[in-house]
């Protein structure tokens, strides 16, 4: 028991009493499974180290965290850690503005968001974090450069990129917001470029497929669930076959099966297999040469400027056999992959535009007028059987989600394990010369990239011949570091400094992988879906051979963000809701509290205080109560004389007990919180009824009822384990249970201590 806990809720002393008590213990260390004990790996975003912890984060954050405290105190091994995304665009701007180098600001940075972490009490391993920027971990980003490389994943291609001028950087396609940039909202252009390329496309379909299986798995929710096949971008539709006069063959692809007679031309991609047979000319052939790349990452808002070359060919149309001209556009690759397709002006306003572009005569829909031919072919019953030009119809399938660039030319990130030898061309270097290190004492002024001006970064020796070589200077992109930054966390950080070869054959790996469930914002699509692809990758080269259907993720919940008067939160706006104000003035419980009850993890969070207040009185009061009757002295024995007329009362406050813990468990089990809490809250109302009913009859609780609303707080505090664990392990001790142990979920007997 401890001394003199206050009556009145004061959870600044509260807070930092627990959180001096779990350092002490050590609570959240990452332990070793017991045989039988079901494990979780708990995957948390990995937080861009941007300075601060902000109101998102707490949401993502309260989330993870609460199903972590929930499957420990159902007696799980939980890995519950992660690392800090520390390299790209946002920490070197920061570095820039105030004037150290990335290296000094992210550990800084690093060093406060964790700061704040802790104060809001939240339960990662932090033994297991790291910054993805440190050379021990980047060297996992060249080591799986490698791997990818070897296995014909990596290429090198000249390609048409989008390029902020005032960034001096080239972008993703995440960066790219209605052509403006992401960070500094200037106009995108469009510039050639040699990149290194991620090949994705020969893992698509089968994240297609998987797909299936994580729904029915049942633990995706339907909002990560929907981002990926959003980004995987189906397109279900028709090819046929398509003979050219001189008798060549090309499958197309249209989504539009039914207007196959609206069709006014033929687009190839640069990459496709075939592109070739389609030139004779060889300026043609050269300007097909200047497009080629591996992936361009584009979409019907280029349809004005982006590259098309008129391979001077024609094909016959399907339906009416007129010429069509045969183009190759880069548009076709982001908008349906390395393919050849219809462009169909009248259902496509992408097609529309290039139709106009080539000064093809078109069809406004609706109105065939002076389209006679079409007339007589289009409208009749069989339109795509028996033509001349020969037409093998059949149901198809293409992609939008294709090859992306993973170089920048910028010096905050991995350096890429290449040099370049006269003699030997683009050598990799060899896995046991990892990692490349990235100068430290680099100082980036925004422009240009200052790691290409770093003599004694460049020059260096050929791994092939001895001969001098010059390093890659440009860096991976944060995104490829994000392809395995899920990994490191199952690898205890007295093992992290061994050969990758040796970390790789740990049973650490297999046994906390694949991650049990990941907590991320909705807008890390992306990240997932390539994660999902990589991970497929290196189970077929061997690293994760474990992993039979190749996801990293059994189960997943995508969040959405906290706004503010309908609007995104933004410095700009003033409208920012800053966590550390919230948690000196209402404590860590409160603010986590309230960002669970405020909304379902799927609904955006508009922030209001009066959630805050809400949440305040209520552990406030939970807090007054559980106390006033905790420390009570217990009533004497009933003397068996008096009539005991609150039976029914007490029946009746256990069956409230038994149903809030059975709703409450399965609504964590599907980490629907904000239920849990309003059931939770439901709960307190019905035990202070119980108390307030019985002194209707009776003048003070008899010891059967005493006992009966104890027991009931006991459940209570149970279930405000996960949600306000500062508090409710508190209470638990003042039940007079050992101060070393957490609050366990009713039902469960007792926990080991950690
Ligand atoms: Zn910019
Ligand atoms: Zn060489």
């Amino acid at each position: 028991m401890p001394e003199e806990l206050p009556k009145r809720y004061d959870p600044q002393s509260i807070e930092a009493r627990r959180q001096g008590a779990w350092r002490a213990r050590d609570a959240f260390r990452t332990p070793e499974p017991a045989e039988g004990q079901p494990r979780k790996y708990i995957k948390p975003s990995a937080p861009f180290t941007s300075g601060n912890i902000h109101i998102g984060h707490v949401r993502s954050y309260s989330i993870g965290d609460a199903y972590a405290r929930f499957s420990r105190a159902r007696g799980d091994a939980v890995l519950f850690a992660f690392g800090f995304d520390a390299f790209g665009l946002p920490a070197e701007l920061g570095a820039i503005a105030s004037g150290e180098s990335p290296s000094d600001w992210v550990s800084r940075c690093a060093s406060h968001m964790q700061g704040q972490l802790e104060r809001l009490g939240f339960s990662f391993d932090w033994s297991r974090s790291f910054l993805s920027s440190d050379a021990l971990m980047y060297r996992w980003s060249q080591w799986l450069f490698l791997t990818l490389l070897d296995a014909g994943l990596i290429y090198q291609g000249t390609g048409t990129v989008d390029w902020c001028e005032t960034c001096q950087t080239t972008l993703a396609t995440i960066q790219v917001e209605d052509g403006l940039c992401w960070r500094c909202h200037n106009p995108v252009a469009l510039i050639q470029q040699t990149q290194w390329y991620l090949r994705i496309s020969s893992y698509v379909p089968e994240n297609d497929a998987r797909l299936q299986e994580l729904a029915e798995g049942g633990i995706w929710d339907e909002s990560s669930l929907a981002s990926q096949r959003f980004v995987l971008g189906r397109l279900d539709g028709v090819e046929l076959d398509l003979r050219a006069p001189d008798g060549t063959l090309l499958t197309v692809f249209t989504p539009h099966s039914d207007a196959l007679a609206e069709a006014r031309f033929v687009a190839i991609s640069p990459r496709h297999p075939d592109v070739e047979r389609w030139i004779a000319d060889p300026a043609v052939l050269e300007q097909l040469e200047e497009l080629r790349s591996g992936g361009l990452e584009r979409d019907s808002r280029d349809a004005e400027q982006i590259p098309l070359i008129d391979t001077g060919h024609t094909l016959p149309s399907p339906v009416t056999g007129e010429p069509m001209p045969v183009l190759i556009s880069p548009i076709v690759d982001g908008r349906f992959g390395a393919t050849a397709v219809l462009g169909i002006p009248s259902r496509d306003h992408t097609d529309a535009l290039i139709a106009g572009r080539l000064g093809l005569q078109v069809d406004d829909p609706g109105e065939d007028q002076d389209m006679a031919v079409d007339e007589d072919q289009s409208k009749s019953e069989t339109p795509t059987e028996d033509r001349s030009s020969g037409i093998g119809r059949r149901p198809a399938v293409r992609y939008r989600a294709n090859d992306f660039s993973i170089s920048r030319q910028r010096s905050w990130g991995t350096p890429i394990p290449i040099v370049y030898c006269e003699q030997c061309g683009a050598v990799p270097v060899p896995e046991e010369q990892l990692p490349v290190l990235l100068p430290l004492d680099l100082k980036p002024t925004g422009l240009g990239n200052p790691l290409a001006e770093r003599e004694d970064f460049v020059q260096t020796t050929c791994p092939g011949c001895g001969g001098p070589a010059r390093r890659e200077t440009d860096t991976l992109d944060c995104h490829f570091d994000a392809l395995w930054l899920w990994v490191p966390a199952c690898v205890p950080a007295s093992e992290r400094e061994r050969p990758l070869q040796e970390i790789l054959a740990l049973d650490d790996l297999r046994r906390w992988l694949p991650s049990e469930r990941l907590v991320a914002g909705s807008d890390s699509g992306n990240f997932v879906f390539d994660q999902r692809i990589v991970t497929k990758a290196l189970r077929d080269i061997g690293p994760l051979a474990f992993l039979a259907d190749g996801e990293p993720f059994a189960g997943c919940l995508f969040h959405e963000m906290v706004i503010r008067d309908g609007r995104k939160m933004s410095k700009h706006l003033g409208n920012v809701v800053d966590p550390d104000e919230l948690l000196g003035k209402y404590g860590a419980d409160t603010v986590r509290l309230a960002t669970l009850y405020a909304a379902r993890p799927q609904r955006s969070l508009n922030w209001s205080d009066s959630a805050v207040l809400r949440c305040h009185r209520f552990l406030a009061q939970v807090w007054e109560f559980s106390l006033r009757h905790l420390t009570a002295p217990a009533p004497a024995g009933d003397a068996g004389e008096v009539k005991d007329t609150t039976e029914h009362l007490r029946v009746k406050l256990s069956t409230w007990c038994d149903a809030a813990v059975e709703r409450s468990t399965e609504e964590m089990e599907s980490l629907e919180m904000h239920s849990a809490v309003r059931n939770i809250m439901r709960l307190f109302d019905r035990i202070k009824d119980f108390e307030k009913r019985v002194l209707a009859r009776q003048p003070e609780l008899s010891r059967a009822d005493s006992d009966a609303l104890i027991e009931a707080l006991t459940v209570l505090i149970k279930l405000l384990g996960p949600f306000a664990p500062h508090m409710s392990e508190e209470l638990w001790i003042a039940c007079g249970h050992e101060a070393d142990t957490q609050t366990p979920w009713p039902g469960v007997s007792s926990l080991e201590p950690a």
